[in-house]
């Protein structure tokens, strides 16, 4: 897994370099004389904020101009998103939230379910593959599926 965290901050020609690799599975290095090809099948993982100020709480305390908030995520071209198979808005969390009382699974629960996908057996599952490679169906039993914003 290739996770990019405020992913826009990375240089346009960097996140222009992943289409190819994420496209091919491969990195190809190409001179004169040769061509060397590496293995790179991945799975990505962009984050970003909506804007370059990103302050806590979100949009309502944001100061930047709306021009700067869309070249900020104009950084992140359409073919580079098009290799994007999941788009996640998340609002802010509070931080009362996050101390307060919550009914999520125990981490004993969660590590037990971890411990039955990595069965040598195979009967936990398929790990995950790259892009396009798994089946649509067990993501729609599992997350409900809106638009993007
Ligand atoms: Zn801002």
């Amino acid at each position: 897994m290739l996770f990019l965290d405020e992913a826009p901050e990375f240089s346009v020609a960097a996140l222009e370099a992943l289409r190819q690799p994420l496209e091919e599975g491969v990195v190809r290095i190409s001179r004169s004389r040769a061509e060397v090809v590496y293995p790179a099948r991945t799975q990505l993982v962009l984050a970003a904020n909506p804007c370059p100020c990103a302050k806590p709480g979100g949009d309502q305390h944001c100061e930047c101009a709306p021009v700067a908030r869309r070249r900020y995520l104009s950084r992140l071209s359409g073919p580079l998103l098009d290799r994007v198979d999941l788009r996640v808005m998340l609002d802010p969390v509070r931080p009362a939230a996050l101390l307060g009382e919550h009914d999520g699974e125990s981490s004993e629960v969660v590590a037990a379910r971890v411990v039955r996908r990595q069965r040598p057996d195979g009967r936990g599952g398929r790990p995950p593959g790259r892009r396009g490679e798994g089946p649509a169906e067990p993501i729609g039993r599992s997350v409900a599926l809106s638009t993007y914003r």
